[in-house]
């Protein structure tokens, strides 16, 4: 197979895991014999340092070309932000429009810690039981983050509005997308809302179940949004399957999900719309550590697994990758992160040391 792949490393320890993830590529092409033609290109607050705009149009073009993207995190400490115009920061500037330029509705969040494993959860092994297997889908073009906001003074008072839209269209696709990957699955879908409070998550789980009579063969529950996140600390397997979430909920469960399973560098990501896709990590660009060699690039190496997987059919290749990762920590090693959770003997690895175990694993096996 041959692809053009756009490369956006992003800011903080985004280089540093894109690095490893273009190694893991490189493993793949030499082992199944494709070319991938990688072409790097400016995102994120170092994309704005560099060229005045957070997603220059030379970026756009070139992913616009792209088969398929791939997106390191981007931002800068939050106290640092305050050094980028409002309209220029990452989130507004950069991501959320590449968001809507792909039209990528359709997040997927593994969220996966099999039972050899649950030292690396900070919940009790018995929680853990026989493992985490949740696929959270997030809605990812819609809600309170796309829709208008409204700054400013009035006549007599400051004030500022986010509204929160949902049509039935924007709903209505994403909760196939879920229900049809709960059925591949065999697994239950969970609907994640807020229909007490929200006239949108009234809407919103409306055309849910509207979608769910399609899907008889699907088990389906319904979960308040408050209730799941408690739930995902108590007794979180009860969720293995599919939860479906909307924009917001599904940016901030999916960070608590990160906690559950010991980091939040455990959490890969694709983003996958009608036409075009990209990946990345679900977390941020931690500039807590960042340019220190210690990230986890798990969560930037399994975003490339989702890519050949969901994104490219190549379902060999993705499947290579789950094994090295896990084969590695099966046989205790670990990045900074998951140092000292309780497994004896763990060997603890830079990033690109980690790096350079899944490469040669992945062309031993
Ligand atoms: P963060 O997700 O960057 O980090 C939270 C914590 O998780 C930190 O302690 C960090 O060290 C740790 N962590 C994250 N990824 C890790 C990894 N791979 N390995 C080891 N540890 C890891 O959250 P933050 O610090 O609140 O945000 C930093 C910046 O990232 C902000 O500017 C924020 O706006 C931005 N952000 C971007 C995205 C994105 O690019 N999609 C998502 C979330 C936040």
């Amino acid at each position: 197979m041959k692809k053009e792949i756009a490369v956006l490393e992003g800011d903080g320890i985004g280089p540093e895991i894109v690095a490893e993830s273009v190694k893991v590529i490189g493993a793949i092409e030499k082992k199944y014999h494709h070319e991938f033609n990688l072409t790097y290109a400016p995102f994120g607050a170092s994309a704005y340092f560099q060229c005045g705009s957070p997603f220059p149009d030379e970026t756009k073009a070139i992913c616009d070309r792209a088969d398929v993207i791939i997106k390191g995190p981007v931002g800068l400490a939050v106290e640092e932000m305050n050094r980028i115009p409002a309209e220029h920061r990452p989130e507004i500037g950069a991501i959320l429009p590449l968001r809507k330029r792909y039209d990528t509705f359709a997040n997927f969040r593994p969220v996966r810690l099999p039972k050899s494993l649950a030292f690396f959860s900070p919940l009790r092994p018995e929680i853990i039981g026989d493992g985490i297997d949740i696929l959270m889908i997030r809605e990812l073009v819609g809600g309170i983050y796309f829709g208008e906001k409204t700054e400013g003074p009035s006549t007599d008072m400051a004030f500022s509005r986010d509204d929160c839209m949902y049509d039935d269209a924007l709903v209505r696709r994403v909760a196939k997308v879920a229900f049809d990957e709960a059925r591949r699955l065999g697994t239950q879908m969970t609907n994640v809302h807020k229909a007490n409070v929200l006239a949108t998550s009234r809407f919103w789980t409306a055309v849910v179940e509207d979608v769910a009579r399609d899907y008889p063969d699907v088990p389906y529950a319904s979960v308040l949004v408050d209730n799941a996140a408690y739930q995902l600390v108590k007794n979180p397997r009860q969720y293995n399957g599919v939860m479906l979430l909307e924009n917001m909920m599904g940016d901030i469960l999916t960070d608590q999900a990160g906690g559950v399973i010991g980091s939040l560098g455990l959490m890969p990501s694709a983003c996958v719309g009608p036409e075009k896709s990209y990946v990345e990590p679900a977390h941020g660009s931690a500039p807590d550590i960042a340019g220190k060699n210690i990230a986890n690039p798990y969560s930037m190496v399994g975003s490339i697994a989702l890519m050949f997987d969901r994104c490219l059919g190549l379902t060999d290749e993705g499947r290579d990758i789950w094994t090295a990762l896990f084969s590695l920590y099966e046989d205790g090693f670990v990045t900074q992160d998951l140092a000292g959770f309780g497994q004896r003997g763990a060997r603890v690895l830079s990033c690109s040391d980690f790096g350079d175990l899944i490469v040669e694993r992945i062309l031993a096996d």
